[in-house]
C-alpha cells in the first residue's frame, strides 16, 4: 500500500480512530510481567542448574527452513506460518517454532563436535490459528535441545528437569504422557497399514483427517474429533509395528524415568508428525486449562540435523507454551506480588531531596525490598491516594517535620495497625523485620 494514501488521509483527518494490535497478538502489561518474570527466572535458573547453555536465534528465517524441518504436510507450514516476500524477492517467514532455527545455528556455526551440547532458547513464535483461550498467533516459547547424546538417558533427564521446573513454581496436577516413535524404517510399515486401515473407513473421517490421509496419516491419531478417535481404537497399533532396538529405548527410558520419581502415562496415541521424529516422545498436560492442555511437548529427533543437511546426529528436545503456564500459575495463585512494599510520600523541597536519597539507600540496604517514590508533588491526601491506588502495604511519610526530628512516619496502608515514628537511624532494621514477618 502506498504510504502517500495514509499520509494524504491523515492531512483530511480521515484516520482519527485509534490502531489496535493484530488479532491474537497481546500486549504484556505491567500487571503481568511479575508472573512472566517468575517463570521465566525459574527455568533459567533450572535449565542452568542442569548445564544448558542459552542461543538466540533470529525471528525471521528462509521460509525453505521450516518447510524442510516441520514438513510441508503439516498444519503448522501448509496453514500456519506467517509467510511473505521481502524487498529482494527471497521469502521468508516469523519462526512458528524454536528447533528448526537452533539446528540450523549449530550446524552453521560448527557447534555439534565434542561432548553433547545442551541448548535453551526462548521467545515468541508466531502461527496463525484461530484465536481462543490458551492460543494466540504471537505465543512465546521456552525450549531445550540437547545434541549428541543418542540413549534414553537424556530424554529422561529432559522430563526431570521439566519436573523440577513445575516444583519451582507450585504448578501441580501436570500429567507426563509417553510414547515412542521407534524408528521411521518401524514407522513406514505401520504408516502404511495404519493408512490401508483408514483408507477402507474413508466414509467416517472427517475433512482434517481426510486431507491428511495420503499425505501424513500418522497425524490423524492427533485428531480430537471423537468420532475419529473411536475409529482409531480397533486401528492397528504403533507399539507392534517396533523392533528389538526401539523396544529397549522405551523401556529404558522408563525405568529412568522410574528412577528419577517422574511419574508419567504411556498414551500409544501420542505422536508428533513429523517425520524426524523417533523413540521417545513426550507431552505434559493439564486438565485445568480447558482444551489447550499441553503445556510442554517435545521428543527425540534423530533424522532433523541430517534433514537440515548435516550428518546423522542424534537431538532431544522440548518446547513448552509460555501463556499456559502463566495462566496455570494464576489458577494455582501462585502469582508473585508486582505491587511496591513501601511508598514515599513526601512534603516539601527539602524532604523532597531527602526522599529520594533515602528510597536509593532502603533499595540498596533493604535486599528485595520494592520502593515507589511519590512524583510530582501534590498534597498529602493526594499523595495517600496514589499511595492507595498502588497497592503498596505501607507509606512512609517524609515532612520537614519529620526531617527535623531525624524520622519518619510509618503508615499502614493494608491493616489497621495504625502510623508509628520511626528513627532515619533505625529504619533500614525496621524495614528488615517487617519484610520477615
Ligand atoms: P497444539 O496441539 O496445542 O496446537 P502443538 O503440537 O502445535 O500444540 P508444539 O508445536 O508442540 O504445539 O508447541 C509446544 C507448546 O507450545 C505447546 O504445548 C503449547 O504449550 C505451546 N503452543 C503451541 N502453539 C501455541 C499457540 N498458538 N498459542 C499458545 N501456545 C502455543
Ligand atoms: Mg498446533
Amino acid at each position: 500500500m502506498d504510504l502517500r494514501f495514509y499520509a494524504r488521509q491523515k492531512e483530511n483527518r480521515i484516520l482519527s480512530s485509534t490502531i489496535n494490535s493484530i488479532r491474537g497478538m497481546h500486549d504484556i502489561l505491567p500487571s503481568d510481567l511479575p508472573d512472566w518474570q517468575r517463570l521465566e527466572k525459574t527455568v533459567k535458573d533450572v535449565f542452568a542448574s542442569y548445564g544448558f547453555d542459552e542461543i538466540r536465534v533470529p525471528i525471521v528465517e528462509k521460509t525453505e527452513l521450516f518447510a524442510r524441518a516441520i514438513g510441508g504436510a503439516t498444519d503448522v507450514v501448509e496453514k500456519e506460518m506467517y509467510t511473505f516476500e521481502d524487498r529482494g524477492g527471497d521469502l521468508l517467514s516469523l519462526r512458528p517454532e524454536g528447533t528448526a532455527g537452533v539446528v540450523r545455528a549449530v550446524l552453521q556455526n560448527g557447534l555439534l563436535y565434542g561432548a553433547p551440547v545442551r541448548l535453551w532458547y526462548q521467545g515468541p513464535m508466531f502461527r496463525r490459528e484461530r484465536p481462543q483461550k490458551g492460543r494466540t498467533r504471537q505465543f512465546h516459547q521456552f525450549g531445550a535441545e540437547v545434541f549428541g547424546a543418542s540413549g534414553p538417558d537424556i530424554d529422561a533427564e529432559l522430563m526431570a528437569m521439566c519436573q523440577r521446573i513445575w516444583q519451582t513454581l507450585g504448578l501441580t496436577g501436570l500429567r507426563l504422557e509417553v510414547n515412542s516413535l521407534g524408528t521411521s524404517l518401524e514407522r513406514a510399515e505401520f504408516r502404511s497399514e495404519l493408512h490401508a486401515y483408514l483408507a477402507a473407513r474413508k466414509q467416517l473421517l472427517d475433512e482434517d483427517s481426510l486431507r491428511r490421509l495420503d499425505r501424513n496419516p500418522l497425524r490423524i491419531m492427533d485428531s480430537k474429533n471423537p468420532a475419529v478417535q473411536e475409529l482409531l481404537q480397533e486401528a492397528p497399533a504403533l507399539s507392534d509395528y517396533l523392533g528389538d532396538d526401539s523396544r529397549r529405548h522405551f523401556d529404558e527410558f522408563r525405568g529412568l524415568l522410574e528412577v528419577l520419581d517422574v511419574p508419567y502415562i504411556v498414551n500409544p496415541r501420542l505422536v508428533r508428525g513429523l517425520d524426524y521424529y523417533s523413540h521417545a516422545v513426550h507431552e505434559w498436560i493439564t486438565d485445568e486449562l480447558g482444551a489447550q492442555g499441553t503445556v510442554c511437548a517435545g521428543g527425540r529427533y534423530d533424522g532433523l540435523v541430517e534433514i537440515q543437511g548435516g550428518k546423522p546426529w542424534p537431538g532431544a528436545g522440548f518446547a513448552m507454551g509460555q501463556e499456559r503456564l502463566i495462566e496455570l500459575m494464576r489458577i494455582k495463585s501462585e502469582s508473585a506480588r508486582s505491587a511496591p512494599h513501601v511508598y514515599l510520600v513526601m512534603a516539601g523541597q527539602g524532604a523532597m531531596n531527602s526522599g529520594m536519597k533515602l528510597a536509593e539507600k532502603l533499595r540498596t540496604d533493604v535486599a528485595g525490598l520494592r520502593v515507589q517514590l511519590n512524583l510530582g508533588g501534590g498534597s498529602f491526601k493526594s499523595q495517600f491516594k496514589r499511595a492507595d491506588r498502588s497497592g503498596a502495604a505501607l507509606a512512609i511519610v517524609l515532612g520537614e517535620n519529620e526531617i527535623q526530628r531525624g524520622e519518619v512516619s510509618i503508615k499502614h496502608l493494608r491493616d489497621e495497625s495504625g502510623q508509628q515514628q520511626v528513627s532515619l537511624h533505625d529504619i533500614e532494621d525496621w524495614l528488615r523485620s517487617w519484610m520477615k514477618a
